[in-house]
């Protein structure tokens, strides 16, 4: 419980601050963290907390619990998933909700989203592909019609009438205001029902194959999520919307190639006598065709050589990275003693006639006027 962020400080507003400044605070952050509204990673777990946050402060008898216990109520936090309801649609305005769910409404008991991994290679992350997997999936269970019930067959809950909601009528100092709640006997289906489903034991909901198909786009990124709305886990009781199913993509290491944005890092390396007569290095590439990285004569071990545009594509914008070469100088393992004494002779031409501190000194320059 201590972990959990200060009520206030979620809402950003003073200790002491009133029912009007509450409500504002709460409307301008939950219109700006709904995850309808707002793509984040953490908009959902953001808009719960504001929610929370929100739903105490603006009780009473809750925000003096709080006020004088913090998070660690004696007897367990009042405060957890689902203990609160607030009726966003009179705080944040019908048309913020009309502009989300087209008109409908989500209803707070919807179902869960399943997040899964998909491995692609670079390769399809270059052009964009279309999978399709064969998932276990939580399916709307068909002998109840997810409702849970034996045979499908409900009756209408007698303590909301069928409504999933109720209406409290609190009191607050001289004030009679009327509250509506999740109906807790149904637990907001508006039905209930004696003996549970056989097929399901009462769940609503089976594993079941489905076979899901997707486009991954071309330039696709190592974490990115695709969100498929609505193939999540059903909601409860058949009541409410499914959950969304996420699907995160994963590239798969490439036998030489690193990513940096768009762009793709290699390393080649080669022998001594490359470098000083300069060479053609031709390579199969990921765009399925040839790679030519041409070497200039007199290279030095530690150069980089740029080809322009052939690095991966956006996923955002036309544009194109570049492949972004790495010269490196690479000795043989083994050297005979003939090969050895060949060498020696050779030192002369081969070391240059630089002092060991001008070669120093020239290659400091050289470094620090490139990374300027
Ligand atoms: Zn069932
Ligand atoms: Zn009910």
């Amino acid at each position: 419980m201590s972990d959990k962020r200060d009520y206030y400080e979620v809402l950003g507003v003073e200790k002491n601050a009133d029912d009007k400044e509450l409500k504002q605070a709460f409307r301008i952050l939950a219109r700006r963290y709904h995850p309808d509204k707002n793509d984040a990673e953490d908009a959902e777990s953001r808009f719960k907390e504001i929610q929370e946050a929100y739903a105490v402060l603006s009780d009473p008898e809750k925000r003096r619990q709080y006020d004088r216990f913090g998070h660690n109520v004696p007897g367990g936090s009042p405060f957890g998933a689902g203990g609160f309801n607030i009726n966003l649609e009179d705080i944040l305005g019908g048309d913020f909700f009309s502009s989300i769910f087209g008109g409908g409404r989500r209803s707070s008991g919807g179902g869960a989203d399943i997040r899964i991994r998909h491995k692609i290679t670079l390769e399809e992350a270059y052009t964009g592909t279309k999978s399709e997997l064969d998932l276990d999936l939580p399916t709307e269970c068909l002998s109840c019609q997810g409702t849970g019930a034996e045979g499908g067959s409900t009756s209408t809950c007698g303590t909301c009438r069928g409504q999933g909601r109720v209406r409290v009528r609190q009191q607050i100092g001289p004030f009679i205001s009327d509250a509506v709640q999740t109906c807790e006997e149904c637990q907001g289906s508006g039905f209930t029902h004696d003996a549970d489903c056989g097929d399901c034991g009462g769940a609503g909901s089976v594993q079941q194959s489905q076979t899901i198909r997707f486009e991954i786009p071309e330039g696709a990124d190592n974490g990115m999520i695709m969100r498929m709305r609505g193939r999540g886990e059903p909601a409860r009781r058949g009541r409410g919307q499914s959950g969304d199913l996420h699907i995160e993509i994963i590239v798969e290491e490439h036998p030489w190639f690193e990513r940096s944005g768009m762009d793709l890092i290699m390393s080649l390396p080669l022998g001594y006598s490359d470098f000083v007569t300069g060479c053609d290095v031709t390579i199969p590439h990921i765009d399925g065709k040839d790679l030519k990285i041409s070497v200039p004569a007199k290279s030095n071990s530690g150069e980089t050589v740029t080809i322009p545009r052939r690095g991966m594509p956006s996923n955002r914008s036309r544009g194109r990275g570049d492949v972004i070469v790495l010269l490196k100088l690479v000795m043989p393992s083994k050297f005979s003693k003939q090969d050895l004494k060949k060498i020696k002779e050779m030192k002369e031409i081969l070391d240059g006639d630089l002092s060991i501190i001008e070669r120093m000194e020239n290659d400091a320059k050289l470094r620090r006027h490139s990374s300027s």
